[in-house]
């Protein structure tokens, strides 16, 4: 038995001879860790009994391949179904990342045991008997899925060659680990090697996998960005764990679009789908409050309506703060920018607290504009209608710029009952198609002197 040690970089997985003080492939200072690679046993997966249905690909021609070679798997879960493009491909690794504690096994368990297929969830963060609790909670007592506790991927697989099972869940792949190497579980070189051994046996069998993953506070999946590269999809759980609602998204998916999104409300009994969320994620209230606005904004491909809540008071420090919640901090000091030099917002004065109901992050431009109104409503203390709604980016000189999809926004509006939305005087729209009151601004100053004055 040979020892070997090897020196990865903690942030792109990059492998050196050597301890080096900046990685070469990704540039990151002191990310270097050396990790100790003992050759122990003959690597991965390899079938144990020659019944299992191993699949053995063969040239062909274009003609004869069948197309339904694809045929997806569906989960039940309509929004886990969009998410992956309708449906789960078989053989592919699907990873699956998120901050612990925001609901992923949940997620997958919920799946696992609804589905009709005999699924294998093998955890390596409980034991069955808090499984078992895990899944009365959920309700879902009666399924073909079987529980596994287990660390050790060879293990893991003596257990597969027996059950057969057409799909497999790994919770996670930071627990795992295999004989072949020596490294400790969750480090680079594991995370690695377990990877790969599980891929082979995915392309091999057609059986779907999932991974679990937990994510960094910086919002990196904890261990290489390799991981990444090496699996077919790589969806994202997001939410804040003080909140109900939780956002799934694919960042990589390389069996479809990457633009859907999935959206679940946190329950006792599991995640419920939301199937009209933009009723949701505007908190109910019977009084207009300043510092609330709405805005139409897109997830992926789906309109959606948010609420944008500021606080804007006198700075108690002298020196001013600004934070925000769900929205990008820079963009929030750059529209604050805009409103000091065009709306005459003494901003050297102020604290500013933004937040985006729901826990929800947005990166859709079109958020801009209400975020601007807020701010303006808070520190003026007006409040804004509540049947008004906002749906435009803002730009540097505070000009009021056009967003995509501008009809899709408008619709949603008009179907949950707004009566007014602001847009850009750039996004041509028919204004006759709609009942409700399309408003059109060209700078900051035209939404204060519309709204304020
Ligand atoms: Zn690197």
């Amino acid at each position: 038995m040979k020892t070997k040690t090897t020196f990865f970089c903690q942030n792109c997985g990059a492998q050196y001879a050597k301890w080096m003080g900046q990685c070469k492939t990704c540039h990151e200072w002191n990310t270097i860790v050396e990790e100790i690679v003992q050759t122990a046993e003959k690597r991965t997966w390899k079938p144990l009994n020659t019944t299992l249905n191993t699949k053995v690909s063969k040239p062909l021609k274009v003609s004869e391949i069948a197309l339904d070679n694809e045929k997806r798997i569906s989960s039940l879960d309509n929004e886990l179904d969009n998410v992956l493009g309708g449906g789960i491909v078989p053989g592919s690794l699907i990873l699956l990342g998120g901050e612990p504690g925001i609901g992923k096994s949940t997620l997958l368990l919920q799946v696992a045991l609804s589905m009709p297929q005999s699924v294998l969830y093998v955890s390596g963060e409980e034991s069955q008997t808090q499984l078992k609790m895990r899944a009365e909670r959920l309700q879902k007592q009666d399924s073909n899925c079987l529980l596994l506790t287990e660390t050790n991927t060879q293990q893991i697989f003596r257990h597969i060659t027996e059950i057969q099972p057409d799909v497999l869940v790994i919770d996670s792949i930071q627990t795992l680990h295999t004989n072949a190497i020596d490294a400790s579980p969750g480090s680079i070189s594991q995370i690695r090697e377990t990877t790969a051994e599980l891929i082979k046996f995915a392309k091999e069998t057609a059986t779907p996998v999932f991974l679990i993953g937990h994510i960094t506070k910086d919002g990196h999946i904890a261990g290489p960005k390799i991981l990444e590269h090496m699996v077919d999809v790589v969806l994202q759980f997001e939410g804040d764990r003080n909140h109900l609602y939780r956002i799934l998204r694919a960042q990589k998916n390389r069996f479809g679009a990457t633009s859907e999104i999935g959206i679940y409300e946190m329950q006792q009994s599991g995640l419920r789908i939301v199937s009209n969320p933009s009723e949701l994620l505007i908190s109910q209230k019977d009084e207009t409050l300043s510092g609330t606005t709405i805005s139409a904004t897109l997830e992926g491909m789906r309109p959606l309506m948010i609420e944008v809540q500021a606080l804007v008071s006198s700075a108690v420090y002298g020196t001013p703060q600004s934070s925000s919640t769900g929205f990008d901090i820079k963009r929030l000091h750059m529209l604050l920018a805009v409103l000091e030099k065009r709306a005459g917002f003494k901003l050297g004065a102020k604290d500013v607290f933004l937040n985006i109901a729901g826990g929800i992050k947005v990166d859709d431009p079109a958020i801009d504009l209400s975020v601007i109104v807020a701010v303006l409503s808070s520190n003026d203390n007006m409040a804004i209608p509540q049947d008004t709604c906002f749906a435009a980016e803002v730009g540097l000189t505070g000009e009021i710029r056009p967003v995509t999809r501008i009809e899709q926004r408008i619709a949603e509006a008009e179907k949950l009952g707004f009566k007014q939305i602001f847009i850009s005087k750039f996004n041509k729209v028919s204004i006759k198609n709609y009942q409700i009151e399309i408003v059109t601004v060209t700078k900051v100053e035209d939404v204060y002197g519309k709204l304020f004055v």
